[in-house]
């Protein structure tokens, strides 16, 4: 494939924007080459500055469940358009998609939006704090939150009990309230509540993580770090910013059955419009400002095409539920096309699956954290990314991330897809 005019754009771009993107993972750091510049894309594929068309499994890091440019999603953005794009005071469709999530979600009164996920997350810890008036929280290596100071934490040796920043820029202040834990790992959980007792808030965990590669809950992980929360006095954040509205109606609480104290969303609920938010039972939401102490604010929050685009999207997953059961359908097999081909081209792989979110990850044994993720062969990742691009696949830059699957794949398009999987694997 060509990519002539993207490389020119992407010139052009970085001399006034750092890196030449807008958010990093969008460059090709990790694989290497320069990004594809999209010029639009309609449902399952993408169309770029160099008229090729991609098969989307990015769909633009998770939102675009029912494909680009849905109708429904578009003209309903439309028509809100014309009647004014802003206005900062209450509009009635605030409340009638928060009245919809509270109905698709369980275990959730109230529900606040917000602009990104990053905001999302910042603003239920900030809530959790307040709510228990402790400091510490727990977070897990290899879970991404968004890039609000207090989540840019990673383990280092020796920084088991006490992060260390990972990004010049985060104080040791921050840091230090921040407590790592290893993912699916429910002892390591646990000893780090008994040495802080009485000072952890909250533990906020993606319930299914996507930021390390796609990696689901081993059994029983969730139902136990739920127990241990309701022991030491801690709230439980699922950050359901990938999974929300994805992996089910209501989420990975309603799928796995596990209740969290505070959700958070982003992706889906915003149609692909810029909206996060984060929603719990009243008896802790009731302590947000104007109604409590705990501050939290927005000029663009409850932004009128936002929200008319969140609910439209949320009332086609409501409308029609059986799309839950095609998504995973279309997953699955995809996963299994994708495994024959690597197992017959001898390709050492592991596949992480649930819902309609998978990763294929390049490693030998089970992935279940991030340093079973990082075993992962980068090289050949590389090579995968190139290959499958080179065929019109569309898969992220990173080895790192989850592929989304939208229901406007077809068949045919996971056909199309798992013929370049064999393809590629030849020169894996
Ligand atoms: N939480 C999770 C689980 C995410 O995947 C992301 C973004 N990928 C975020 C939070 C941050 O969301 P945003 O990029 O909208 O700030």
């Amino acid at each position: 494939m060509i990519y002539k005019r993207s490389s020119a754009l992407f010139a052009e771009a970085q001399k006034v924007i750092p890196g030449g993107v807008n958010s990093p993972v969008r460059a090709f750091k990790a694989v290497g080459g320069d990004p594809i510049f999209v010029k639009e894309a309609k449902g399952a594929y993408l169309y770029d500055e160099d008229n090729n068309r991609l098969i989307d499994y990015i769909n633009s890091w998770g939102p675009m469940i029912l494909g680009h440019a849905h109708p429904p999603v578009v003209e309903a953005v439309v028509e809100k358009a014309k009647k004014g794009t802003s206005f900062g005071m209450p509009t009635e469709i605030e409340t009638q998609i928060a009245e919809l999530a509270v109905q698709m979600v369980p275990n959730i009164d109230k529900i606040r939006f917000v602009n990104s996920g990053t905001e999302a997350c910042m603003s239920a810890v900030r809530l959790a704090r307040g709510y228990t008036s402790k400091d510490k929280i727990i977070k897990f290596a290899g879970c991404y939150h968004g890039h609000s100071d207090s989540f840019l934490i990673q383990a280092g040796s020796g920084a088991v009990t006490f992060g260390s920043p990972n990004s010049p820029g985060v104080t040791q202040g921050t840091a230090k309230d921040t407590l790592l834990a290893r993912y699916n790992d429910i002892k390591h959980v646990e000893e780090i509540m008994s040495s802080n007792q009485g000072e952890i808030a909250c533990v906020i965990i993606e319930p299914v993580a996507g930021n390390m590669g796609c990696i689901p809950p081993i059994d029983g992980f969730l139902e136990e770090l739920r127990t241990l929360c309701d022991t030491h006095n801690i709230l439980l954040i699922f950050d359901e910013v990938m999974t929300g509205f994805r992996l089910a109606q209501g989420g990975v609480q309603e799928l796995l059955g596990v209740n969290a104290d505070i959700v958070t969303f982003g992706k889906v609920i915003g149609g692909g419009l810029p909206v996060g938010a984060f929603a719990a039972r009243s008896e802790i939401m009731n302590h947000l400002a104007p109604l409590g102490p705990v501050y939290q604010a927005g000029t663009l929050s409850g932004n009128p095409l936002a929200m008319a685009a969140g609910l439209a999207m949320l009332t086609e997953l409501h409308t029609k539920p059986e799309i839950f059961t095609s998504l995973a359908d279309k997953t699955e097999y995809l996963h299994k096309g994708i495994a024959n081909a690597l197992t017959n081209h001898k390709v050492t792989h592991t596949i992480n699956r649930i819902g309609s979110m998978i990763s294929v990850h390049f490693a030998e044994d089970k992935v279940v954290d991030f340093d079973a993720a990082a075993k992962g062969n980068n090289d050949t990742f590389k090579k995968f990314f190139h290959g499958m691009l080179d065929n019109g696949i569309y898969i992220a830059p990173s080895a790192f991330e989850s592929w989304f699957i939208t229901d406007a794949l077809t068949y045919e398009d996971l056909d199309e897809t798992i013929k370049a999987v064999e393809e590629v694997a030849e020169i894996l």
